[in-house]
């Protein structure tokens, strides 16, 4: 099975870089494009984040062997209604979703009898938007496709080669494991940048200028990741929902035992702690998620 057109709908931040990083790492690949925004539309066509740019999703998903949906979880079953006439029977229907569960069902819903192979690349900034985008955003990043236990494995494969093409490394996963794993590395901690970027602006004795100002403290690198956006996360909370509140309970325990040792004077359970995250934080870096230059040792890709 191989992919030769590829149709993307949605043209924000994932669904701009998958088209440019195609026109980059696999230059014979057609990519088309589709947003519902028309003023989407216009932005994606002057950045050329696709060959083309269709008006409607029942002519960009013509003809393609692949489809990649890249809109706000809570929007999967809508999109992929809107094409689902239109798209050729043996076309495998992927996605970059969030969360993989709720996503997998809404799909297969919309798209009864098709292959379906849901997928997550898990690489993304705070920006969102067809300016957004970029060629390298999957380079040396996981992908993670959660396909069925009956699905297609040529289609499989024809996706796993599709996404290490774009610079990714692949990964299978079930999805209801792929939600417990995202909600605690990515779902969790921008749910406590939400809450603590929150709790300072509503301090009543410390001054949001007195926050802002002295945000170098730390505040300022939650800020980054709560300046994420509001729409996504909004549908990523209501759809991995279970898993996020699993984990949440774990984590008001150990927020809990911390609280203890800070009443209690316990220096050592303290410092036990800060130690071991110290060393995950040196493993992140080792395995190449991220470089040790200060201010999350982000490069600039332009
Ligand atoms: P984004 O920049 O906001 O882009 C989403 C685009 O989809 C918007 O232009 C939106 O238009 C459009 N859209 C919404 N509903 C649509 C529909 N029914 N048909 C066609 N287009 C539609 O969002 P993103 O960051 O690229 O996120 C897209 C997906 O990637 C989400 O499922 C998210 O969970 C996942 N993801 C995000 C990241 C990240 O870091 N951002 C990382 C990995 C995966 P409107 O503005 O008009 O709604």
């Amino acid at each position: 099975m191989s992919i030769e057109r590829v149709a993307i709908i949605g043209l924000g931040l994932l669904g701009g870089s998958v088209g440019l990083a195609v026109q980059a790492q696999a230059p014979e690949i057609v990519t088309v494009g589709y947003d519902r925004d028309a003023s989407v539309r216009k932005k994606a066509r002057e950045l050329g984040l696709a060959s083309s740019i269709c008006d409607t999703a029942a002519e960009a998903v013509h003809d393609a062997d692949l489809v990649i949906l890249c809109v706000p979880v809570g929007a999967m079953e809508e999109a992929a209604t809107e094409f689902a006439d239109h798209v050729r029977a043996d076309a495998i229907i992927s996605d970059v979703g969030s969360s993989k569960q709720s996503v997998s069902e809404a799909l297969a819903r919309a798209l009864p009898g098709r292959t379906v192979i849901p997928a997550h690349p898990v690489a993304g900034t705070e920006q969102s938007g067809p300016d957004a985008g970029f060629a390298s955003l999957f380079t040396n990043r996981w992908c993670i496709l959660t396909p069925s236990a009956d699905a297609d494995p040529s289609a499989i494969e024809a996706l796993s080669t599709f996404w290490s093409r774009l610079g990714a490394n692949v990964e299978l996963m079930d999805a209801q494991h792929h939600d417990l794993v995202l909600a605690v590395t990515s779902h969790i901690p921008h749910l406590i940048a939400f809450t603590i970027v929150g709790t300072a602006s509503d301090l009543e004795n410390v001054t949001r200028s007195e926050v802002i100002k002295y945000s170098a403290g730390g505040f300022r690198d939650f800020t980054r990741i709560a300046a994420s956006d509001p729409v996504m996360w909004r549908d990523v909370f209501l759809n991995n929902k279970g898993a996020v509140l699993e984990m949440l309970g774990r984590f008001s325990e150990d927020l809990t035992a911390l609280q203890r040792a800070i009443r209690s004077g316990d220096g050592e359970t303290l410092h036990e702690l800060f130690s071991r995250t110290r060393a995950i934080r040196r493993q992140v870096i080792e395995e190449g998620q991220d470089d040790e230059r200060p201010d999350f040792g982000r490069e600039d890709h332009d």
